[in-house]
């Protein structure tokens, strides 16, 4: 095990050093920086964290990323919209376990299908994107749906019953702040969901090992299977996704910015009410079967995606100083 000094501290739990994986290899074979893990809290990493301007991120996802994005969050196809309406809503009644009805931000809401549901549910529903083109999108469909940063929003500060992070955390550098802003915004009790894909699941462990068998069995083949395998293994992909996180990871952010973690699942992919999968493009034979392991996993509590209700807590005032709010609000 090879411990090295980061560029940036980890973004989970702080820590200095970190473990390293490997050097991060694009498709092209271009090298673009390195995957680290944290000692700590085993959030794995890109590092350094690539350098994006808001500007940047506009062209990153813009209407092709949300068009080849063939999964659950694809727009402008109907038979994924009345999938994922129905799967929102499926969550959404699992949410109302935990938190009263009332105001909803889905803080990445890309298109709106999440908003859509909660109204229909009876929530006072807002959204906000960072990607222009998904916005637009929402706004027609008549959603009320907002380009930009937190306090862009029409909302008050502790006014917020219930915010949703769906597999939006992962594409963030650095969280904190983001996560301290949407504390701001929330009641004291009120609920924050964080989904995510889980770094510790069945089909990634299995998955990564057979691969390395393969790449013993091969030997000419061997490099190149373990770096695709781990690649695939790590689901890293630079400025999209830039880390994956598990349950530990998950619990030592949230902890440090003014939550508590009541309730963790790690439902597999294809989940009807979590990461729901969008009939589409055939899968190859292994894919296929690792769907089956992931399957499993979720009734192992160690699928593919992890998903943590956290409540919101009284803060200790040097949080709400380290933001400068306590006084300039
Ligand atoms: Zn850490």
């Amino acid at each position: 095990m090879r411990i090295v000094e980061r560029k940036q501290p980890c973004a989970a739990c702080e820590a200095e050093q970190a473990v390293y994986v490997k050097p991060l290899v694009e498709k092209d074979g271009a090298g673009n920086g390195h995957i680290v893990r944290c000692p700590k809290c085993a959030l794995v990493s890109v590092d350094p964290m690539p350098p994006l301007e808001a500007n940047d991120l506009q062209d990153v996802y813009d209407e092709a990323y949300y068009s080849e994005y063939g999964g659950f969050q694809c727009i402008g196809n109907p038979v994924a919209d009345r999938i994922m309406l129905a799967a929102c809503d499926r969550q959404l009644a699992m949410f109302e376990q935990y938190v009263d009805k009332g105001i909803m931000l889905d803080f990445g809401c890309a298109d709106g299908k999440f908003l859509k549901a909660a109204q229909l549910r009876g929530w006072d529903a807002y959204g906000l994107d960072i990607s222009s083109y998904a916005v637009d999108c929402a706004k027609a469909a008549g959603l009320k749906a907002f380009c930009g940063i937190i306090d862009d929003l029409p909302i008050e500060d502790g006014s917020v019953n219930l915010v949703i992070m769906s597999h939006v955390i992962e594409h963030i550098g650095d969280s904190t702040d983001v996560l301290r802003d949407i504390r701001r915004k929330l009641k004291e009790g009120g609920l924050l969901v964080v989904e995510t894909e889980n770094s510790r699941s069945l089909r990634r462990a299995i998955e990564l090992a057979v691969i390395w068998i393969a790449s013993q069995l091969v030997k000419p083949l061997g490099t190149r299977f373990r770096t695709r395998g781990k690649q695939r293994y790590h689901r890293l992909h630079p400025p999209v996704h830039v880390h994956t996180y598990g349950r530990k990871s998950l619990e030592a952010l949230l902890s440090r910015v003014g939550f508590e973690v009541v309730h963790v699942t790690c439902p597999g992919m294809g989940n009807p009410c979590f990461c729901v999968t969008v009939p589409g493009k055939r899968k190859s034979l292994f894919e296929n079967v690792l769907q089956r392991v992931d399957s499993l996993g979720g009734h192992l509590g160690i699928g593919e995606v992890i998903v943590v209700l956290a409540r919101a807590i009284e803060q200790p005032s040097s949080a709400v100083l380290d933001k400068g709010h306590s006084s300039d609000a």
